[in-house]
């Protein structure tokens, strides 16, 4: 029998149309262009559905609403299809992926985001193997897990980034293996794919916890975000440098971590660098940043760390609860070992 996907279209460039403002998406064009696809007629590829998502966005206005819609759409049809197709905006995919591998707890079939950097509209589009591709991964049920596929390479949801914003091979994700790479065959790498761990499948939806994400620079006036890092904010995102590490400054950032710690915020060190860990403490310029209360978000990507903040503070946990398990690993988003 053959296997079936649910194609779950949220927006983005591959269904895009041009328009008299510049490229947008259009309802019910994606449906026709995948129809007329001949790859998509073969023998080989799987059946499939539909969904539309209503309205139709750029990823850019990708909210935590739709992450719990797109949610609630795959965890409706999960008894009925083999796997899903996420058709997605690039520019918050890696948001969304990692989201989604958070909200989907229990998950045991691939839910796989792609997209494209060029319409599906357009000649030379990369949309047609991306699609095509993801639809064959969903089907063969061997990534279960939620996974981003874009130009031949599989990666982690949660460990995706976007790399180029004109290149074909758009995403990578440089702290993880790829799960899966597409030459002339689909080779999957068994050994960094999630085991199934026997939980029931379950939706937890995020609630809109107000977060935020603080990207230090040289020369940084820390007195200038006080106010909302210590009464606006539940969950913050340091992106550092290097392996954690933040201006001395007079020690000026510490007694406003230590404000906002203690009214119960949770700090999160992460690196600007695209690759590597944040060791707290290796540095005496970050042993400060523990000592005042955050945590380590080790090697996870901002995208994954953000969405973890989400889904914690949605859960009803204490405070120390939810600095615990942003150390810990939940869905393969952070290596701790
Ligand atoms: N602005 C588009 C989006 O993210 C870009 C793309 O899809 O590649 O929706």
């Amino acid at each position: 029998m053959k296997k079936r996907v649910l194609i779950i279209y949220t927006g983005g460039t591959i269904g895009m149309k041009k328009t008299d403002k510049g490229y947008a998406p259009v309802s019910g064009f994606l449906g026709e262009a995948i129809s007329a696809m001949e790859d998509m007629k073969s023998e080989r590829a799987p059946e499939w559905d539909l969904h539309e998502m209503s309205p139709l966005l750029d990823s850019s206005d990708i909210t935590v609403k739709e992450w719990n819609k797109i949610a609630e759409v795959v965890y409706r049809n999960y008894d009925n299809y083999d796997g899903f197709v996420v058709l997605h905006g690039t520019d918050t995919m890696a948001y969304t992926a990692s989201a989604l591998s958070f909200i989907l707890h229990g998950l045991n079939k691939p839910v796989v985001l792609t997209g494209s950097q060029i319409p599906l509209s357009e000649i030379r589009s990369d949309g047609r193997d991306n699609l095509i591709t993801s639809m064959l991964i969903a089907a063969d049920g061997v990534a279960n897990e939620v996974c981003l596929y874009f130009s031949g390479k599989l990666l982690r949801g949660n460990r995706a980034v976007k790399m180029s914003a004109d290149h074909l091979v758009a995403f990578d994700s440089p702290n993880y293996p790829h799960l899966a790479d597409a030459g002339i065959s689909i080779k999957y790498n068994y050994s960094a794919i999630v085991k199934p761990v026997g939980k029931s499948f379950e939706m937890r939806p995020f609630s809109d916890v107000p977060i935020g994400v603080l990207k230090i620079f040289p020369g940084i006036q820390f007195g200038l975000f006080e106010s909302i890092m210590t009464k606006k904010l539940s969950g913050i995102v340091l992106e550092t440098f290097g392996a954690g590490n933040i201006p001395s400054d007079g020690g000026a950032l510490i007694p406003i971590i230590q404000k906002a710690f203690e009214s119960g915020s949770v700090i999160t060190v992460c690196s600007q660098c695209p690759s590597g860990t944040v060791t707290l403490g290796a540095y005496e310029t970050s042993s400060a940043l523990k000592s005042a209360g955050a945590v380590s978000g080790f090697d996870m990507t901002t995208e994954a760390a953000v969405a973890k903040l989400y889904y914690l503070f949605s859960m009803n946990l204490t405070t120390d609860e939810i600095k615990h398990y942003m150390e810990q690993d939940l869905r393969g988003e952070i290596t701790t070992a």
